[in-house]
Parts: C-alpha cells; structure tokens; sequence
C-alpha cells in the first residue's frame, strides 16, 4: 500500500472521516469503470461519500475551484460513462445506500442512489410488490446509476424502463445547492418536467442522492419457452407475432447464430448444431403463465420453430433460461471483445443482424448480436486480438458500419447503456446540431462552469 494520498489533494476538507480515500491502489479501482479501454488519468481525487453533505460539500468546493466531478455508483459503465477525467474528483455515492421509506399502499419507495438495484427488488418483494427495471448488472449497479442512464433490461418489453419508474429526485447541483423534482403522487403535472430531465443525463447536470420510485403489483413467478430456428427470417416472424400478441411476453430475448455457437463452445446447452438463432420468452402475468407460454409455444411454432421446449414450472424455466444466462461469460471465454448497444425498430431486427453478419465476413471481424429481441435492442459484441492495434482498429471500424446502418433503419446509438465517452462522436449524427445546441443551452443552466462529467456525452 501506498502512502501517497489522493493524485491530487484536489478534494474539500471537511468531509467524513475516511470519506477521501488515501491509498493510491484503492483510488486507482475508482478511476476506472467496464468500459473498454476505461484507464485511470495522472491525476485525480477520490471521494467516497458517506452522506448528502459529503456530495454538498463537494459540489460546492468544486464549483468554487473549478474541478471536474465525476459521479459514480457502482462504476459497470459500459461507456464509459463513470471513469475519472484528468484532475477531476471522483464523487462515489455507494456508501448512501439506505432505503428510507417504503409505502405499500402509495406504492413507493425512497432509496438513496447507493442502493443496488437487486436489493431494491428483495425489499419490494418482501411486502408483495416489484420494482421492475431489471439490468442484467442488476446484483451490483445501483439505482443511481441506473437512474443517470435510464437503464433497461431484459423485461423491458413489458415493463420498460428505468424512467418509468421514478417519480421524484433530490439533486446536489453544482455549487451544493439541493433540489427537489417531481413528486411522490402517482400523478402529478406541476411544472417542466425536469425529473424526466436528469433520468438518462449521466451525470452531466447534478447528483441523485435520493430517489422516489415506483412499485408495482409483484408478478407470479415466470414460465418460459425456449425455441429454435434454422432461419433468421423465422425468428423475426415468431419476434413479430409475439410483439402483435395481446398478452406479450414479460422476456423476449434473441440468441444468434454466432452466440449460440460461443456458448455450445463453453458447454453443451442443448442448442442444435445448425441452429440459425433462438428465442427464450417468458410470461409473468398473473394466474395466466401456462396459458400464456402455450400460446407462445403454438405462435413459434407457426413462424416455422424447429424446436419448441415449454416449462411447466419455475425450475424448467430456469434450465430453458441456462443459455441465455451464460452467454455473458461464453462471450468473455470467446476472446477479447467490446460490447456495443444499439437499437431499432423492431421489424428492423433481422436486416441489423444480417447486416453484422455481412459487416463481419467483409472485415474479418467476429461479431456477435444477441440481445433484448422484444425491444430491438442488441448488443453487437466485436471480437479483436488483444495487444493488435489494427485488429482492434477493425473492430472498431465494424461497429462504426453497423452503427450508420442502425441510424439508417431509424435507429439510436444506445438503447439503454448511454453515451458516455465511447459513443460522443455518434451524438451529433443521432441529433443534429439544433438539438444538440439544445442540449448543451440546458446543461449550462444546471452547471454553467462545465465542471459535471467534463468530457462525456456532449
Ligand atoms: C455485466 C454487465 C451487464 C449489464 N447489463 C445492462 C443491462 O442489461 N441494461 C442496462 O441498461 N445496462 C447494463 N449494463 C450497464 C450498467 O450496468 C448500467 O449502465 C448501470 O445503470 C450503471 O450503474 P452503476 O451504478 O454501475 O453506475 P456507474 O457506472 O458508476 O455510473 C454510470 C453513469 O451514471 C452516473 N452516475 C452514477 N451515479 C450517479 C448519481 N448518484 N447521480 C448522478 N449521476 C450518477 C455516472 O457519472 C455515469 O455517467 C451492464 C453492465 C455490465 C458490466
């Protein structure tokens, strides 16, 4: 252990007791997020908050002296979206991780940003509700940052997303002041609505550092179907007859040729050699899972399924789920890779991935794209050779082709992992310079000396 202090010395006096961390080996894990290539600056401070006046305290040296922030959860930015700039503070709120209130019948709950999103789901469960938004970082990421990146998830094609779900925030802005958005009612019109603003803003306008969140009735426990197409144009058939179904599924995930062959590699999970792509679709709806997995099953069959399994119960759901589950760690035993996150309109799907697949023989790139079917989001996973600069130029240049088709087919640049610093040249092709002219007008309201997240998303 080192014991230099903080890179800097940049941070405030006056904070909690250990709220700056010290040790040079300990700072240098805050520096970086998941995010390819996320890498530490030559200077920088790291502050673990302990509470809101910690984040005040912060806030209000910082804009004082003009240093960088960056706020951080639990730092599973895949955009890079919580790694520290050069000469910044690293403003880390995993520590203020209580759930505060917890209101069955207003159907709410008051959570600290700390608080990890699966803790949040125990706590709703535990009194008979849910909080859906469900990232598949959902054991570590905390609400936080799921709020600053308006998160989704695999049952997004039900539940939708984070910003669905959060009614009112307290924001520490730059400077310390604290303010309140939204509301706790179910409804509510008073104002702009500036809640909506500082979901999905990445940390580029203030600090969350309480949130009120909504609840909702807790599902039944999922059945799932597990189907599988020796056609791409098959799948896409069965995707849109699920889409078009009146009780649609609370899962519809794709598995394609080439992430099946990734996880068939790591173990055999049942999936037939010439297996073109595979769909695992799940009910939750109340009193109706068998009904409703039958139906699917019969829809699959109709689109020209090869294969249809259907759980009858929660633990054969939960073997038919295993390859999905495993594709994560198929896709990191594959080799070194960046995972990418793009989204269009649904009946667009299948031209996205053939498209991959054309964009992967012309390049000699190996690209995977599996994803959250239901929502026409997918995340491309592009393969280089580690220590192979034009290896990982090529990758780069892939994903750079599938993202001007993607924006072609009416598509965004994220579905739901954010900008970050990955994504910031794409922005301006997204939105134009009118909107983004916009954009940076109303970040300077909340932050006029561009100390927030410098270097991130705009
Ligand atoms: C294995 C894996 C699977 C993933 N799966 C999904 C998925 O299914 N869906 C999905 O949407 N994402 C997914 N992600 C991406 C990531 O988990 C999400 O973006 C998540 O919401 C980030 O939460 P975090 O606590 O790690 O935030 P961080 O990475 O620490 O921060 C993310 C952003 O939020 C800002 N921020 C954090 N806390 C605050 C705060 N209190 N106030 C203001 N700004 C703040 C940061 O500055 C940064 O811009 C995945 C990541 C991994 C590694």
């Amino acid at each position: 252990m080192s014991s230099s202090a903080t890179r800097t010395g940049n941070a405030p006096a006056g904070l909690s007791p250990r709220a700056v961390v010290t040790d040079r080996d300990i700072a240098a894990a805050y520096a970086i997020d998941a995010s390819l290539g996320s890498t530490a600056p030559d200077a920088y401070s790291v502050v673990r908050a302990r509470d809101r006046a910690d984040v005040v305290e912060v806030l209000r040296h910082a804009q004082e002296q003009r240093i960088p922030v960056v706020p951080q959860g639990a730092r599973t930015s895949l955009a890079g979206g919580s790694t520290a700039s050069e000469g910044c503070i690293v403003l880390n709120v995993e520590a203020l991780d209580e759930i505060t209130e917890l209101d069955e019948l207003e159907r709410f709950a008051v959570v600290q940003p700390g608080v990890v999103n699966a803790d949040l789901k125990k706590a709703a469960a535990a009194v008979g509700l849910a909080y859906p938004p469900d990232p598949a970082s959902s054991a570590t990421s905390t609400i936080g940052g799921n709020i600053a990146t308006n998160a989704g998830g695999l049952c997004c094609v039900k539940y939708g997303v984070t910003a669905d779900y959060v009614r009112g925030l307290e924001v520490v802005l730059p400077g310390g002041e604290v303010i309140r958005t939204g509301r706790r009612t179910a409804k509510g019109v008073a104002g702009f609505d500036l809640t909506g603003l500082f979901v999905g803003s990445e940390g580029l306008l203030g600090v969350v550092t309480s949130a009120v969140v909504r609840l909702v009735s807790a599902p039944d426990p999922a059945l799932t179907v597990l189907a599988t197409f020796d056609s791409l144009d098959a799948a896409t058939a069965g995707i849109l007859a699920l889409r078009r179904d009146r009780f649609g599924p609370s899962l519809l995930e794709l598995l394609d040729a080439a992430s099946i062959s990734a996880i068939q590699q790591m173990a055999d999970y049942g999936f037939p050699g010439d297996c073109a792509a595979a769909l695992i679709v799940s009910s939750d709806r109340p009193g109706h899972t068998s009904e409703d997995v039958q139906r699917y099953a019969s829809l699959l069959d109709d689109a020209g399924a090869t294969d249809v399994a259907v759980g009858d119960d929660a633990q054969e759901s939960d073997a038919l789920l295993a390859g999905r589950r495993a594709l994560h760690t198929a896709l990191e035993v594959k080799g070194p890779h960046f995972t990418e996150d793009l989204c269009v309109p649904v009946a667009r799907l299948a031209d996205l991935i053939r498209a991959g697949e054309e964009i992967s023989a012309r390049r000699g790139v190996d690209i995977t794209l599996s994803g959250h079917a239901g929502d026409g989001n997918v995340h491309p996973c592009f393969f280089f050779t580690q220590g192979d600069p034009d290896s990982q130029h090529q990758a780069q240049d892939a994903f750079g082709d599938l993202v001007v088709l993607a924006l072609d087919m009416g598509g965004t640049i994220t579905g739901e992992h954010g900008v970050g610093t990955l994504k910031k040249h794409w922005l301006a092709r997204e939105l134009g310079e009118p909107e983004l002219a916009r954009q940076r007008a109303l970040k300077a309201v909340f932050d006029p000396l561009g100390i927030m997240n410098p270097g991130k998303v705009l």
